[in-house]
């Protein structure tokens, strides 16, 4: 398929390798031009231009939040005013609600399709193909887009023919992810301060009754203090929560966790943190029973 990729960050460059060994042609862009000659190593054709990227059947985006896919999208030459009727946008950046629903009007006003595919898995998983797709949209257009899921991960999941209910489940899932991470960092900061070693008791719980990837992954990098370089930044974890409290005041359901975890978020920003990995928020406990001096 002719695709092209925008986006090539520590997610999207993995996605967009993964498409080229799939055999696809794919032309990418990233606003910062280094980044597209590394893929064009790897076989992509680099663009100049979003436009330049907008010249196949399907364009996908993989961008930071809500202002860039805006830019992206809406901005002068963006991809609205690119793509050719008929063509498929694939936004898999984690993103509103709301903007969701803007871009679905705005696509079909333009004749043209727009799925959200938002996924889990982290940057490791995205090098390797790995990723879990939640894909929403037309279930035709879905059905023909199977083959760029399968090339990108493991597992695809068609939620809805609606593309906003895609980019809820993946916020929901970004919630209850950093939940995981606020209780370990509690739990980690509990039994530290008895003298337990925090990696012994990660491998006790994840041996146990706590085996999911969630506590596998983010049990590991808060014992090992592995904060930096960040897989998926603290910043963009404030992004995720914000957006689910945003949802759920538009469907009035309180989350009074989540609004919780929008300040252990804002505690590790104020501190200079919010490059650090998302898992960072799991110290500010430590830092509260005053065993932790470095948070
Ligand atoms: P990232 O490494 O920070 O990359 C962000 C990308 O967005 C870069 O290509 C950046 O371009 C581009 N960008 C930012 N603002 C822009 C603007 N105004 N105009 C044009 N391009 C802009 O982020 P990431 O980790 O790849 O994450 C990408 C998306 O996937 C986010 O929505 C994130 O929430 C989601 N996600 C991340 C993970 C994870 O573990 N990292 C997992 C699942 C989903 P430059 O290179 O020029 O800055």
């Amino acid at each position: 398929m002719e695709i092209g990729f925008i986006g090539l960050g520590n997610m999207g460059r993995g996605m967009a390798a993964n498409l080229v060994k799939a055999g696809h042609h794919v032309t990418v862009y990233n606003r910062s031009p280094g980044k597209a000659k590394a893929l064009a190593e790897q076989g992509a054709t680099p663009a100049g231009t979003v436009a330049e990227a907008c010249r196949g059947e399907v364009v996908i985006t993989m961008l930071a939040d809500d202002g860039a896919v805006d830019d992206v999208v809406f901005g002068e030459d963006g991809v609205l005013a690119s793509l050719a009727p008929g063509g498929v946008h694939i936004s898999s950046s984690t993103i509103s609600v709301a903007l969701s629903q803007r871009l679905t009007a705005a696509h079909a006003d333009a004749g043209q399709q727009y799925v959200a595919a938002p996924v889990f898995g982290r940057p490791e998983a995205a090098a390797a193909a790995k990723l879990f797709v939640v894909a929403a949209g037309a279930p035709a257009v879905l059905e023909r887009l199977a083959p760029l899921f399968d090339a990108i991960g493991q597992r695809t999941f068609a939620v809805s023919d609606k593309p906003d209910a895609a980019n809820l489940v993946k916020l929901s899932g970004n919630f209850l992810i950093a939940s995981v991470i606020e209780s370990l960092g509690e739990a980690i900061a509990l039994v530290g301060k008895a003298g337990v070693d925090p990696l012994h008791y990660v491998d006790i719980l994840t041996s146990t009754l706590f085996s999911g990837p969630a506590y596998q992954t983010y049990g590991g990098l808060i014992a090992r203090r592995e904060f930096e370089p960040a897989g998926f930044a603290a910043t963009l974890g404030l992004k995720d929560v914000r957006m689910v409290l945003a949802a759920a005041e538009e469907l009035a359901v309180p989350l009074p966790v989540a609004s919780l975890l929008r300040d252990r978020f804002l505690a590790l920003l104020a501190d200079g943190r919010g490059h650090q990995d998302w898992s960072a928020i799991a110290t500010l406990a430590g830092r509260d029973a005053g065993s932790d001096h470095s948070a």
